[in-house]
């Protein structure tokens, strides 16, 4: 039985006043649940987030990073620099980053690789956009992503992984991928984990989905059989609607 996940991604959202309070709110009206619960708050903000979530059920992840130890990548932060301050967890290969930073498959490769090896837990991010979905191609490139994604991680690592499936046509858009399309792919995603390690991992890798989740749709989505958790970005903002979630998960 895979346990529930639920991240939040807050994007380039909040400064440092609205990290406080809305960490200390979520804290503070933490709903009871066995579900793993993430926020992925700015850069500037992390070392602030893991303090104030600190012994609760909160962990923190990054939004991105580079896979290189250290040296000359100006603006870049480190796998050992994410640890070094807390953060558990961290999101590589969203379709934002792929979009407009250069991110590919192969960058989004050595990043797994890179979070595994500092003992950081890899959200690894797929999705297609919507012409790429009515061109019938949505599973071929899926199964490439993740692939790709995986090249580098052997079977003994591949459990520690999660997997987002996030639509792009979905993402802040307010246009949530049914029930039975997002279920078909997250199915899809995990006969792919089957096909490249074992039926084993392929049942303990969780895989979330991610794109317009909210607390009205999240029941429903998170009943599905292959769904194990959500990555919300708008609905995560605010304690309220995260808790929202946490309560319909
Ligand atoms: P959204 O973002 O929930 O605002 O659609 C999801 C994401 O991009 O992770």
């Amino acid at each position: 039985m895979r346990k529930k996940i639920l991240a939040g991604n807050w994007k380039m959202n909040h400064t440092g006043a609205a990290v406080q309070t809305v960490l200390t709110e979520l804290v503070q009206t933490l709903p009871e649940t066995k579900a793993t619960l993430i926020i992925a708050p700015p850069f500037p903000y992390l070392a602030q987030a893991v303090s104030l979530t600190a012994h609760t059920p909160l962990h923190i992840a990054a939004q991105t990073m580079h896979w290189e130890e250290h040296g000359a990548f100006t603006g870049e932060v480190s796998p050992a620099m994410l640890v070094d301050i807390g953060v558990t967890h961290v999101l590589i290969g969203h379709s934002e980053r792929r979009e407009y930073n250069g991110e590919t498959d192969r960058t989004v490769q050595q990043k797994v690789a890179a979070a595994l090896q500092h003992g950081l837990t890899p959200i690894i991010c797929c999705g297609e956009t919507a012409q790429q979905r009515q061109a019938g191609r949505t599973d071929d490139l899926l199964g490439t992503q993740l692939r790709m994604a995986l090249a580098k991680v052997r079977m003994a690592d591949a459990s520690r992984v999660i997997v987002a499936y996030e639509p792009i046509w979905a993402i802040g858009t307010g246009q949530t991928a049914t029930v039975a399309q997002a279920q078909a792919t997250c199915a899809f995603l995990r006969r792919q984990l089957a096909a490249l390690y074992n039926s084993d991992i392929a049942a303990t890798v969780p895989i979330l989905y991610g794109g317009s989740m909210k607390a009205d749709n999240a029941a429903a989505l998170l009943a599905a059989a292959d769904i194990d958790g959500g990555l919300i970005g708008g609905a995560s903002l605010q304690a309220a609607s995260f808790t929202a979630i946490i309560r319909a998960a």
